[in-house]
Parts: structure tokens; sequence; C-alpha cells
């Protein structure tokens, strides 16, 4: 191989050595190959975080706790998501006429995870606590029409 390995392919190499194609030329290059090099640590740097006990939990990042670079912004991009949707969806949800009329599924502005995340908080938090108002009739089917409008990007 004479050009540079990409992020799958070191992925592939990382998950199963053995099993990679021509694991001697992989080995030999990216010892001397500056950029590939970086990009194996970085990887196996990644993997090596995602095994950690704390990685998954957002509570932790929030604080003061230094956690690896890519979970660090996978948690500002949900918080962000959230925030954005929480703002999106709210004022829907003051009647069950204004959500019905609103027809989120047709809006491009509300295909995101996390109006998704929004609307499914909202209607386990009634179904299973009884907390706050019901959900508006028709919640349901604008998730699974948010869900398959995702699934098509
Ligand atoms: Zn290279």
């Amino acid at each position: 191989m004479s050009g540079h390995y990409d992020e799958t392919a070191l992925q592939d190499y990382l998950d199963d050595p053995d099993a990679f194609p021509d694991r001697a030329a992989l080995e030999q290059h990216v010892e001397t190959c500056q950029s590939c090099g970086a990009s194996l640590e970085e990887l196996r740097a990644f993997n090596l975080s995602l095994t950690t006990e704390t990685a998954w939990e957002l509570p932790e990042l929030a604080g003061d706790a230094e956690p690896p670079e890519a979970i660090r912004m996978l948690a500002e991009m949900l918080v962000a998501e959230d925030a954005e949707a929480e703002e999106l969806v709210r004022p829907l949800l003051g009647s069950p006429a204004a959500f019905r009329r609103a027809n989120i599924t047709a809006m491009p502005a509300m295909r995101t995870a996390g109006v998704v995340r929004f609307l499914a908080g909202r209607y386990v938090a009634f179904q299973l606590i009884r907390a706050g108002p019901p959900p508006p009739p028709g919640m349901v089917a604008e998730m699974e029409g948010l869900v398959n409008s995702l699934r098509l990007q």
C-alpha cells in the first residue's frame, strides 16, 4: 500500500489486528508515517476512553474532571441539541391543539435527535411517573415520523 491509511482501516486494525489483510505493511507504515501514526494513537486513546467507567456519565463531564476531548465534544453537542429542542418544542406543548396544528414532522427544523429525545422524555415522564401535563395526542406518531425522517438523512 503506497498511500495513507484512513480512520476506518486503522480502526479495523485496532479491532482485530490478526484479521487485518496486510498487518505487517500497516505496522511498518505507522512506524514511519507521522500522520498515520498519530491517527492510530488517537484512535487507540479514544477506544480506551470508551471503556473507562466515567466516560458515559454526563454529569461527571460537566464538572471539573477532564474528559477525553471527543467525549467532551459529544456531551456538549448533546446538551446544545437538547436546549435547542426544548426551545422549539416546549411552546407547542401548551395545548393539544397547538401541538396537532404544528405538524412538526413536516418541519425540517424539528428533524433533530434532540427533538426526538425531548418528546420521548416528556412522553416517558408522564407515562411512568405522571409528571406534568399529559402528552398531546399524536406525540408518539410525531416521534415515529421524526425518527423515520432522521434515518433518511
Ligand atoms: Zn501515512
